[in-house]
């Protein structure tokens, strides 16, 4: 994390000290939190996991408690399950594609570049875990130089900058990023990937919103996944980044226990367009390897997907998607590109290739 990552915040209810800083140990994570550890652990929660976990003081005030389905929980507190070695740590098969360090290069049209490997949060349900391993710390400056050679020879109409969660670094350095690339692609469309608005709200001022306001066009996605995260924190973070003309979308993730129901869906994507932020993608949970307690079949994604499409209007319903590895495409979750099978799918991407879907 560059500099620090810039002056740790305590959110509402903070009880024991806690940061964003640095992993927490199993004890530490589950003593931060309502309740009993014990109780946390007789739930399930525990904590030998490979992926360390990390919480900060405002999400963690989100948790309800070990005695019932927690939403929060299940995003940010390790469970033993994580321990099951179904599934791919790398599913969508990135690792494969970094012509640079810290650039990936999958579609043509595309790059993703990763300015740090810092996030507030450890989600249990990340895909990108394998990235712990080669990133190391505060890598952005030299990094940079090896990006814009990159982009200079080709033609790329979009860049993400994402991480690792690339608001944990300070405005001054993201503002920084974000103008060299401006500076080298100039008709690219710029757009970050943070869970910042959702995990750390108050990490997004004013300050931040008028570095990155003079970047336009800029778009922020943005990961929210739960009716409990609709919080008046998360509102005024969505609010300050609309208010500096950053266009915002959202990208939810559909995970078992915490979103896997239309209705949820429904009530998140109308809380988040009366925030200005669009619902844009709904990923089917990806198979990675220690998220299998998390994973919604490709069966009942189906169904989520036509309940969606029956219940609402078009500005709340999000393309449903299945993410295919090898630059096969966000393939839309609909009948005629699955064949289920009982205990696996059989998905068609967006080249043709059939790709196997576990669960
Ligand atoms: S913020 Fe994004 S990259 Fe970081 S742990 Fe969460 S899902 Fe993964």
């Amino acid at each position: 994390m560059v500099g620090g990552g810039g002056a740790e915040k305590s959110g509402r209810g903070a009880g024991p000290s806690r940061t964003s800083s640095g992993d927490s140990t199993p004890g530490t994570i589950l003593a931060s939190l309502p309740g009993n550890e014990s109780d946390w652990r007789a739930a399930g929660y525990c904590a030998g996991s490979p992926f360390p976990a990390r919480i900060t003081p405002y999400y963690a005030s989100l948790v309800k408690g070990p005695y019932g389905p927690d939403p929060i929980a299940l995003q940010a507190v390790p469970r033993s399950e994580e321990l099951d070695d179904a599934g791919s740590p790398d599913p969508l098969g990135e690792n494969a594609h970094c012509p640079v360090p810290g650039l990936i290069h999958v579609y043509s049209d595309r790059v993703l570049v990763m300015p740090t490997s810092a996030c507030a949060v450890h989600c249990r349900h990340c895909n990108r875990r394998w990235r712990r391993d080669v990133a190391g710390p505060s890598p952005w400056h030299a990094l940079l130089p090896g990006w814009l050679d990159y982009l200079r020879a080709r033609d790329v109409a979009e860049v993400l900058i994402t991480g690792g969660d690339p608001l944990m670094l300070p405005a001054d350095a993201l503002g920084e990023v974000l103008a060299r690339l401006r500076e080298t692609l100039p008709d690219a469309v710029l757009r970050i990937g943070s869970r910042i608005p959702v995990v750390d709200p108050e990490r997004i001022t004013p300050a931040l919103c008028a570095t990155l306001s003079k970047l336009h066009p800029l778009y922020l996605h943005t990961q929210l996944n739960c009716v409990a995260e609709c919080t008046p924190e998360s509102a005024r973070a969505l609010t300050l980044l609309a208010d500096a003309g950053i266009a915002l979308g959202n990208q939810m993730v559909l995970l078992k226990g915490v979103n896997d129901s239309a209705d949820e869906i429904l009530r998140v994507n109308r809380w988040l367009v009366n925030h200005r932020c669009r619902p844009y993608y709904l990923f089917l949970t990806e198979r990675v390897r220690g998220t299998r307690h998390l994973w919604v079949s490709v069966a009942r994604g189906l169904d989520i997907a036509s309940q969606l499409q029956r219940g609402a209007s078009g500005l709340l319903q999000p393309h449903v998607v299945v993410d295919t590895p090898d630059g096969g495409g966000k393939v839309p979750l609909t009948r005629d590109r699955v064949r289920l099978h009982e205990k696996w799918a059989i998905v068609t991407d967006l080249k043709g290739r059939e790709v196997v879907v576990e669960g």
